[in-house]
C-alpha cells in the first residue's frame, strides 16, 4: 500500500504555506550535534524520499504542521547569543528554499553561519529541475551535506560527518574548514522548562513538542 503522504502532491500542499512562512516540524537552540559549534536547528516538514531507516519519518508528510514566519524564526535564532549558526534539516529543506533563503540571508547579515542537510545532490540543486529558490538558498549556505540516507551504506563511526557513505560534505566557506568536528553518530537530549524534551542526532528520534517560538 502506498503511504498516505506519497499520494500528496507536494506542490499543492506547499501552496498552502503563505509567502514568508515555513511549515516547521521542530526547532531547537544550542545544538552541538548538527554542524560546527553551537547552532540553532530548524527541521522543516515534508520529504518525498522515504529512505529506509530514516532518522525522522515523522517529517515526511507535507501536511501543515506549524507555520512560522521568517521574521519569527530569525528573531528566535538571534535572541540566543550562544547560537553561532543555524542548520536546516528535515524533511527536505529545499522544498521550502525561498523562505529558508530569507532566513539564511538575515542571520548571515548578523554574522552567523548557515548549513543545510539535503536528500538532493548538489548537481540536482544546481540544475533547472531543482525546487524553486534552490539557487538562492545554495548561495547563502556555508556548508551543504548532500545525498539521501542509504541504509546499505550507513556509517556509525564517531569520526564521520555523514550518516551514509554516499553523502558528501561541501564546505563553501573556507573559514569553517577546520571546524568539521561533529560526528554523525552523536545524539543530544534537550529538556525544557515545561518538561517537554527533544532528542536529536542520528540515533535519536526527533520529538517535536517544543515549537513555542
Ligand atoms: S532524505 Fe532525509 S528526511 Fe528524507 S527520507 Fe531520507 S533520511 Fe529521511
Amino acid at each position: 500500500m502506498i503511504p498516505t503522504h506519497s499520494r500528496i502532491n507536494p506542490y499543492l500542499t506547499l501552496m498552502e504555506i503563505p509567502p514568508g512562512y515555513l511549515n516547521v516540524m521542530g526547532y531547537v537552540d544550542e545544538s552541538e550535534v548538527n554542524g560546527p559549534g553551537c547552532r540553532a536547528v530548524i527541521w522543516v516538514q515534508g520529504c518525498l524520499r522515504e529512505c529506509p531507516s530514516c532518522f525522522n519519518p515523522d517529517s515526511w508528510s507535507f501536511e501543515v504542521n506549524q507555520l512560522l514566519s521568517v521574521e519569527t524564526l530569525v528573531r528566535r535564532i538571534l535572541s540566543n547569543p550562544r547560537n553561532e549558526g543555524v542548520t536546516f534539516s528535515g524533511g527536505e529543506p529545499f522544498w521550502q528554499a525561498p523562505a529558508l533563503a530569507a532566513v539564511a540571508e538575515q542571520v548571515k547579515a548578523e554574522g552567523l553561519t548557515v548549513m543545510a542537510f539535503s536528500g538532493f545532490r548538489l548537481e540536482e540543486l544546481q540544475s533547472d529541475y531543482a525546487p524553486a529558490g534552490s539557487k538562492e538558498l545554495l548561495q547563502a549556505l556555508d556548508i551543504l551535506i548532500d545525498g539521501p540516507y542509504l541504509e546499505a551504506q550507513a556509517v556509525t563511526s564517531p569520526d564521520s560527518l555523514v550518516a551514509s557513505r554516499n553523502q558528501r560534505v561541501h564546505v563553501f566557506n573556507p573559514a569553517l574548514r577546520d571546524r568539521m568536528t561533529w560526528a554523525s553518530d552523536q545524539m543530544e537530549v534537550h529538556i525544557f522548562q515545561d518538561g517537554s524534551r527533544l532528542v536529536t542526532g542520528y540515533r535519536g528520534n526527533l520529538v517535536s513538542d517544543n515549537l513555542d517560538v
